[in-house]
């Protein structure tokens, strides 16, 4: 491609708005242009390096033995209506109507649309097992659509879906796309890791996995271990029972007056004492039964492990006159002891260490002190309630608990018979009786694969692309098109160049030569030649992208130089 021609429009100066390096960058050397809030058009640059993410993901895909196909982003909303989720989805869901008032759905995901195609087709063991995928365009109305393509309202991704006739199956199935997106994603040159994620009310023990691109711009935080290879979204990681009871003090427990003091916060400073004597105490209503859970003042608890521990997607918090009428007092004042019969109590496993704790008194402005586990109040199941910290040991026991920050880019999941269920996608077993196919479902956010990529691929002069999704090879410059023997040798060159095979984007424009090398830094391709003051000996200059490392190279060995450093990148990469 002749850069002269080539539509990338650059900006010199930093975009106002953007605030993470990929969406600057991206803007800068014009791989998109926002079209509104969440919404873009890839340019020729961004275009070729999303071509290159979903050749990846074909071969793979292919590979792991799924099949291409394509489906409508436009979806009739009675599909949702039978799945039960056309009021679940809430406001996300972009919704449309055609002229005869007949209402649609912008596909933000597709498991009615597969769902609905192979409930008539599906119907035999025979026809079993099944994995069939997509690329394109999804539709979500995000709240907070930011950091360009990272969090779009309209983008691009790969979705599969696998249908199989029973637990062993699925579990293959899932696996081998498990793998198939572990080769993906190191294809694309990214640092990663597959962290165990929320199943939520429908997904099977052990069902699920993120792909996560270790990045300090990502939204999620995971937490894994120093010492083995554990590693889940914070949301749900475990902590392990390492606690001993205490033993029971001598002192009884007794009253102790807190005026206004409503926090564990203002508590801790009030008393004064250190946090992890204080007991957290917080109503639920599990199956609208209420549930005391109590943790230390210095954790938090999690609603999400309170909601697994009870295997119940029914949790909710209790409300304030709820909190009244059940313990007799505003939140900041309840707890554990004497509370009245129907009230369930469960702890953390950490409460387990407290020994003369201090908690609410089910009475405003006052709480309790010398309060112990077993002796002073009951419990009915310990668990693990709270959110994990740094510095808590791993679950499996082995090393200690860091976070990192990540960017989720994949996300593979065993949905079971939830939609199959929904819709009456059914098969005949081998006994001739029906029943509901085993569904997976596995996603990749194309759009949001290449600004992750980005994120961990650049520095402060521009792009720096791994060779596996660049979206040319090579960059061919000139640095003064006036002399003829550069401008001659670059002609060459450019041809012969693509004949060989490379992809070549190739500057022979009357610019300065600092204005190409800024360029060809923003644009970030793998190899830069420079034909320069020794065209005419026939000495181009080679330069390495990422390592910065200069050669001059004559024309004779040029062939041989580049294709074994375009081959020590990629499997650098
Ligand atoms: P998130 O928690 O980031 O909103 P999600 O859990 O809703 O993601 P899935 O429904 O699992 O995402 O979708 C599959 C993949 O699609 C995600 O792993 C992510 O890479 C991508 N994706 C989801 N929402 C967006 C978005 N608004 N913009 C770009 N990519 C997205
Ligand atoms: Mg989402």
């Amino acid at each position: 491609m002749r850069q002269q021609l080539f539509f990338s429009p650059t900006l010199r100066d930093m975009p106002q708005g953007a605030d993470i390096p990929s969406h600057q960058l991206m803007l800068r050397a014009g791989l998109i242009r926002q079209t509104a809030s969440g919404i873009y058009s890839y340019l020729p640059l961004g275009r070729r390096v999303l071509n290159n993410v979903e050749q990846i993901i074909r071969e793979e895909m292919d590979k792991a033995g799924a099949q291409e196909m394509l489906m409508p982003a436009i979806q009739p909303s009675e599909l949702w209506e039978e799945s039960g989720r056309l009021d679940d989805y809430g406001p996300e869901l972009m919704r449309l109507n055609d002229r005869n008032e007949r209402e649609f759905v912008l596909g933000p995901t597709h498991e009615e649309v597969i769902t609905s195609l192979v409930r008539d087709e599906l119907n035999s063991y025979k026809k079993l097992p099944m994995n069939l995928y997509q690329i394109q365009t999804k539709y979500r109305d995000e709240r907070r659509p930011r950091f360009g393509v990272l969090r779009s309202r309209e983008f691009i991704m790969k979705d599969a879906y696998s249908f199989d006739a029973d637990e062993e199956s699925l579990a293959e199935s899932y696996d081998s796309m498990y793998q198939a997106y572990s080769n993906i994603f190191k294809r694309c040159g990214l640092d990663f890791r597959a962290v165990q994620a929320d199943a939520g009310a429908i997904g099977g023990k052990g069902g699920t996995h993120e792909f996560m691109v270790l990045s300090d711009v990502g939204e999620d935080t995971i937490a894994y271990s120093d010492s083995s290879d554990y590693a889940a979204n914070l949301e749900i990681a475990a902590l392990p029972d390492h606690f001993t009871k205490a033993e029971a003090p001598e002192e009884k427990i007794e009253t102790r007056p807190t005026p206004g003091v409503k926090t564990i916060e203002e508590l801790a400073e009030y008393l004064p004492e250190k946090k992890e004597r204080l007991l957290k105490s917080i109503l639920f209503f599990i199956d609208e039964k209420p549930v005391l859970v109590v943790c230390r003042g210095d954790h938090e608890l999690n609603e999400i492990k309170v909601g697994h521990a009870y295997d119940s997607p029914s949790v909710r918090l209790a409300e304030e006159a709820e909190i009244k009428e059940l313990l007799g007092a505003d939140p900041g004042f309840i707890g554990p002891v004497g509370v009245p019969e129907e009230v369930e109590v469960a702890a953390d496993y950490a409460v387990k260490s407290v020994r003369s704790g201090i908690c609410g008194a089910n009475k405003n402005d006052t709480h309790l002190q010398n309060v112990h586990p077993h002796r002073d109040f009951n419990i009915k199941q310990y668990g693990d309630f709270r959110f994990v910290q740094e510095g808590d040991p791993a679950p499996d026991k082995k090393g200690t608990i860091h976070f990192a920050k990540g960017i989720e880019v994949g996300h593979v999941f065993k949905l079971g018979t939830k939609y199959s269920e929904a819709l009456g996608a059914s098969y005949l077993d081998e006994n001739g009786r029906a029943r509901p196919i085993l569904m997976g479902c596995y996603g990749i956010g194309v759009s949001r694969t290449l600004a992750a990529i980005i994120e961990q691929h650049h520095d402060e002069d521009g792009l720096i692309w791994p060779a596996g999704v660049a979206p040319f090879d090579l960059h061919l410059l000139v640095l003064n098109s006036k002399q003829e023997d550069q401008y001659e040798l670059g002609e060459s060159l450019y041809k012969t160049l693509q004949e060989e095979g490379y992809n070549v984007l190739y500057d022979n424009r009357k610019e300065r030569a600092g204005v190409k090398f800024k360029d060809a830094d923003l644009f970030g391709l793998p190899v830069r030649i420079a034909c320069g003051k020794k065209a005419a000996d026939g000495i181009v200059e080679v330069k390495e992208r990422r390592s910065g490392e200069m050669e001059e190279v004559h024309i004779r060995d040029l062939s041989t130089y580049l294709s074994s450093l375009l081959k020590q990148q990629k499997l650098r990469a």
